[in-house]
């Protein structure tokens, strides 16, 4: 157990905890099963069925999967009712979003005032696959954790509604005048209750703590900023807000190495992301849309095409039918394929599990009334890769839906006639190897995708990073600088901009060689980074020199921080040689043509002034305009 005395964090979550569950409501939270989905679907040993195991546990989480195979995302694939083949389908990570989004949704209290709920969830669906994508392009963390932590990131506010009623969000709209308020008000505040939930549900420090307020001293630097990112986009694409004209956001995102047309590439996926996941979450389930699929199928069955390959292509025959019906054993020998005929059915099961048809001719009468019983086993047995065609004169209209739902491709009259069964065996088997072919080139045209938006990513990522520090190096800053500057101008907001240089850095080369010069700039950027605020942005420039650009900032603001890092680098101690560094700092003027070059010029005027005043000292640039 932490030590809650002498953690100030978690003596905070105990308060917070206590306070929310001193209400009536129960709290919001993700279910068991979907929490050990998302840490299944990290994992990947772990197979399909494995995963289907555990989804199991949660009846709706089936109904829904199964649901989300068959919708029109996935239109023109045979419905499907097992829940194998639709993982198939919708991916393992489709279902462990699925699977969170769906129980957090189910579990939320509903007497939440005015609160739109459903716009709740859209904005955190939002956010979580924000979150996601950001983390799959910086490698933070795993991805599904991304997803969980992205959506549950505003669960306070929900816990707070149900726990504290309408007065616990004020009526402050700005989110972080909202923040003061409610810190004010509860001694604490909707960021600060989420992370005290996800501590509650025993998530891992980092990933709580990056939810915490901006302007908590405890955030995870680059994780927090990946949250706020997250968040972000979430609201800008639930007002309908264009990117451009939420400079602070498009200066967050670049510091994580998103650029505007990243954003804005990031933001119009997630646009149709979003409809996809909440029409799913919302929609009744209903058999209708099974049947809608079923049609569509059996129109495309009526087209005529070339015959199929029959060589290899094994039928079994199940069922006292298959003794009674020689001219359907002559009928589909005729067409090549290698048949099978086993009349007792259980027997016939049995040889259905060893042997694998490709189709199975499944004597419907005989299993009455546990027809469509059977043909679910069947179908869990075999899979998504088998046809399955029942004769039989007994099932009525009302039980036909029920055994296509159960499995069955289709149902014939038991006097069918052999060439019509042979006709339908031969299209059912035509549409299972298309489906085949095509979901084998969807998996490989996604695996190349993939690749390829990997490859893209890390090509954008070094050419905007600076390999030796990883800071973002000078076209980053160039990019970052040049927005700064318009939105300075557009919102009358003061811009700084800090140029620092190691002193006699030659020297350190010289006298230790380069490789230890490389750690002193390697040591140096990590302390500056840390001094920096979330806003800022710190870049290489070239050699020993670099940027800090403080959007925001006069330039006392920005001399008082140079001289925190000034005299945090000449604290640095270790196994270094001892440095220092010297700062030049310049604010902006407004109205200035070229302002990004200018500003740049006059900081470096003030570091040559400091280099010659003796070094490792800050001075500020005194010819403004
Ligand atoms: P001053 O106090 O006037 O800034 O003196 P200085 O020696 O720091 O300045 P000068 O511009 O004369 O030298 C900068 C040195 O930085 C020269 C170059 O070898 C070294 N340098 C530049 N980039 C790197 C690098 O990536 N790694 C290492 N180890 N050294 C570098
Ligand atoms: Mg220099
Ligand atoms: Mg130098």
């Amino acid at each position: 157990m932490p030590d809650t005395a002498s953690d100030p964090l978690i003596a905070r979550n105990a308060g917070i905890l206590a306070t929310l569950q001193g209400g009536k409501a129960r709290l919001p939270s993700p279910n068991a099963v979907a929490l050990q989905l998302m840490r299944l679907v990290e994992r990947r040993d772990v197979g399909v069925f494995e995963v289907c195991r555990v989804a199991k546990g949660d009846p709706v989480l089936v109904g829904k999967a199964v649901q989300l195979a068959n919708s029109a995302l996935y239109a023109g694939l045979r419905p499907t009712a097992a829940l194998e083949d639709a993982v198939m389908r919708i991916g393992v990570s489709g279902l462990g979003r699925l699977a969170v989004g769906l129980s957090v949704v189910q579990g939320s209290a509903p007497r939440l005032g005015d609160l739109d709920l459903q716009g709740y969830w859209r904005r955190a669906l939002a956010c979580a696959l924000a979150l996601q994508h950001l983390a799959r392009r910086r490698h933070a963390l795993a991805v599904s954790e991304a997803f969980s932590l992205g959506l549950l990131a505003d669960i306070g506010q929900l816990a707070m509604l149900a726990a504290l009623g309408a007065q616990a969000l004020g009526d402050a709209p700005a989110s972080a005048q909202r923040l003061g308020w409610q810190r004010r008000r509860w001694g604490f505040d909707q960021s600060q209750a989420s992370a005290a939930l996800l501590y509650h549900w025993n998530f891992p420090r980092a990933l709580w703590t990056a939810l915490l307020p901006a302007d908590a001293e405890d955030r995870p630097g680059e994780l927090a900023a990946m949250v706020d990112v997250a968040r972000g986009l979430a609201a800008a694409l639930d007002t309908r807000r264009a990117l451009e004209e939420i400079p602070a956001l498009c200066a967050r995102a670049l510091r994580i190495g998103f650029d505007d047309r990243a954003l804005r590439d990031l933001a119009e996926a997630l646009q149709s992301d979003v409809g996809d996941l909440v029409s799913v979450l919302d929609m009744p389930v209903s058999v209708q849309l099974a049947r809608d699929e079923l049609q569509r199928l059996r129109q495309s069955l009526d087209v005529p095409a070339e015959e199929p390959g029959a060589a290899d292509t094994g039928v079994l025959l199940a069922g006292p039918l298959a003794a009674a019906r020689p001219d359907l054993q002559r009928a589909l020998r005729a067409e090549g394929l290698s048949l099978q005929a086993e009349p007792d059915l259980a027997a016939a099961f049995e040889r259905a599990r060893s042997w694998l048809p490709h189709a199975v001719v499944l004597d419907a009468d005989e299993l009455q009334p546990a027809a469509a019983e059977a043909c679910a086993q069947l179908r869990e047995r075999l899979g998504a890769r088998v046809y399955l065609l029942l004769l039989g004169d007994q099932p009525d209209a009302d039980q036909l839906p029920q055994l296509l739902r159960a499995g069955a491709n289709d149902v014939l009259p038991a006097a069918a006639s052999a060439e019509l069964v042979a006709a339908k065996l031969r299209a059912g088997l035509r549409m299972l190897r298309l489906i085949e072919a095509l979901e084998r080139e969807r998996a490989q045209a996604c695996g190349r995708q993939r690749e390829l938006a990997a490859l893209n990513a890390r090509l954008r990522e070094e050419a905007y990073s600076d390999e030796l520090t990883g800071l973002p190096n000078r076209r980053a800053l160039d990019a970052f600088l040049a927005h700064a500057c318009e939105h300075a101008v557009a919102s009358g907001a003061p811009l700084s901009c800090v140029l620092l240089d190691l002193d006699h850095f030659k020297a350190i080369n010289d006298t230790h060689g380069h490789d230890v010069g490389d750690e002193v700039l390697r040591a140096v950027a990590r302390v500056l980074q840390q001094h920096s605020r979330v806003d800022d942005m710190l870049a290489r420039w070239g050699g020993e020199e670099l940027v800090l650009v403080c959007p925001g900032v006069a330039a006392q603001g920005a001399a008082a921080l140079a001289e925190r890092m000034r005299a945090a680098v000449q604290g640095l101690r270790g196994e270094l040689p001892s440095l220092t560094l010297s700062a030049g700092v310049a604010q902006a003027s407004p109205g200035q043509s070229e302002a990004a070059g200018a500003l740049l010029r006059a900081a470096d005027r003030a570091l040559l002034r400091a280099k010659r005043e003796g070094r490792n000292r800050v001075v500020v640039d005194d010819h403004p305009g």
